[in-house]
C-alpha cells in the first residue's frame, strides 16, 4: 500500500482495492461481485452511451475522533438511487443491495479511509446505467450497478470560506417536469456550459433559477441553496430541485437550534433580505456564499467574507455527528468499522 499524502488530495479519482458490482440481466439481479478491475467491457451500442440512461450517487465515510469509520445516511442515498432508477425505467435495486455494497466497499478499503483530523474522507460513488445493445429509444433490459470509492481531500483546505456565485439565465439545468429531482447524468451535462461561463468570470458556482419563469432560486451548482433571516432557515421547494440529503439533515439541525424551517419558493429579489446564505451538499457540507452577482441585471447581493453565525453552527453540528464528536440521536451514521 502506497503512502498517501492526505493533505494534498483533491476531489479526484484515486484507485483503491476493491469495487462492488451487481449485474441485471434476464430479469434478475446477480449477487454482489467484488473486483479490483477498474474497467468494464460494454457494447458500443449500449443504451447508456446513446440515450443517457445513467444515474449516480455520492456519499462519504468518515474516520471519527474515536477511530470508528462511519457512513453517513447511506439508506437515504439508496432510496434516492431507487427514485433515479425508476425515473429512467431502469431495474430498481433494493435498498439493502445498495447499502450492503457501500458497507462492503468501505470495509475492504479501510486503508483508504483518511485519518481523523485531516479533513479528508472516503467518497463513495454508486453508479448505474443501462447496458442493453440496440438502436431504438426504449428502456434498458440490462444494467450494471457499481459502487466504488476514492479518498478525497478536505473541501476547504484553508478552512471554511465564503464563495462567489453568479446567477445565469442563459441555460437551465432542468425543466419543471424533467429530471432535476433525480441524480442522473443528463442534468450535469446540461449544466456544464453555464458552469464554465461562471468559472471564466471568476465565480465558483452558478445559481440556477426555475426554468419556467426564471423568477425563483433552484440550485447552486450541484448543491442545494438555503438562506437565513429572522430566525428562519429557508430553502427552495421545487419539482426540479434534487432532494439533498445534506439539506434534509441541516433542516433537522436548524429546527433543533430553534430556527423555523421553511421550504417554499424563493424569489431572486429575496436574496437582498438574507443575513446569510449558502450552498449545501455532501462535498462541502456547507459552502457559505459571500457574494451573488446577477449576470443579467447586474444586481449584487453581498453577505461578507466571514462565515455567518448560523452557517458555522450548522456546519459544525453536522460534522460533529459525522466524526462521532456528538451524539447521533437520529441514527444517521452506520458504523462500518470499530
Ligand atoms: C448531489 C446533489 C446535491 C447534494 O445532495 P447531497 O445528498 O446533499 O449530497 C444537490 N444538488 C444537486 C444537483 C446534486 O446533484
Amino acid at each position: 500500500m502506497e503512502n498517501i499524502d492526505w493533505s494534498s488530495l483533491s476531489f479526484n479519482y484515486h484507485k483503491t482495492n476493491v469495487n462492488a458490482r451487481y449485474t441485471y440481466t434476464d430479469g434478475k439481479w446477480s449477487d454482489m461481485e467484488l473486483t479490483d478491475d477498474e474497467y468494464i467491457k460494454m457494447h458500443m451500442s449500449a443504451s447508456c452511451l446513446h440515450y443517457g440512461i445513467e444515474l449516480f450517487e455520492g456519499l462519504k465515510a468518515f474516520r471519527g475522533v474515536d477511530g470508528k469509520v462511519r457512513l453517513f445516511r447511506v439508506e437515504e442515498n439508496a432510496k434516492r438511487l431507487q427514485s433515479s432508477a425508476e425515473r429512467l425505467c431502469l431495474p430498481v435495486p433494493t435498498v439493502e443491495m445498495v447499502v450492503n455494497a457501500c458497507i462492503e466497499v468501505v470495509k475492504r478499503n479501510l486503508d483508504f479511509v483518511p485519518p481523523y483530523g485531516t479533513g479528508a474522507s472516503l467518497y463513495l460513488r454508486p453508479v448505474m446505467f443501462g447496458t442493453t445493445a440496440g438502436l431504438g429509444v426504449k428502456p434498458a433490459k440490462d444494467a450494471l450497478l457499481i459502487v466504488y470509492c476514492s479518498p478525497v481531500g478536505a473541501y476547504f483546505k484553508e478552512g471554511i470560506k465564503p464563495i462567489l456565485v453568479a446567477i445565469d439565465r442563459e441555460q437551465d439545468r432542468a425543466a419543471p417536469r424533467g429530471t432535476g429531482d433525480v441524480k442522473v447524468g443528463g442534468n450535469y451535462a446540461a449544466s456544464l456550459m453555464s458552469g464554465e461561463k461562471g468559472h471564466r468570470l471568476g465565480y465558483s458556482n452558478v445559481m440556477y433559477l426555475d426554468a419556467a419563469e426564471h423568477k425563483y432560486i433552484e440550485e447552486c451548482g450541484a448543491a442545494n441553496f438555503f438562506g437565513i433571516k429572522e430566525g428562519k432557515y429557508i430553502t427552495p421547494k421545487s419539482p426540479s430541485v434534487l432532494p439533498s440529503i445534506t439539506n434534509k439533515s441541516l433542516r433537522q439541525l436548524a429546527a433543533d437550534m430553534g430556527l423555523e424551517v421553511e421550504e417554499r419558493h424563493i424569489p431572486v429579489e429575496e436574496l437582498s433580505t438574507f443575513t446569510e446564505c449558502g450552498a449545501c451538499g455532501t462535498a462541502a457540507v456547507i459552502s457559505p456564499i459571500g457574494k451573488i452577482f446577477d449576470m443579467d441585471t447586474n444586481a449584487i447581493y453581498e453577505y461578507g467574507n466571514e462565515v455567518g453565525e448560523y452557517s458555522m453552527k450548522l456546519y459544525n453540528a453536522l460534522q460533529d455527528i459525522q466524526y462521532g464528536r456528538a451524539e447521533d440521536k437520529y441514527g444517521w451514521c452506520t458504523v462500518v468499522a470499530e
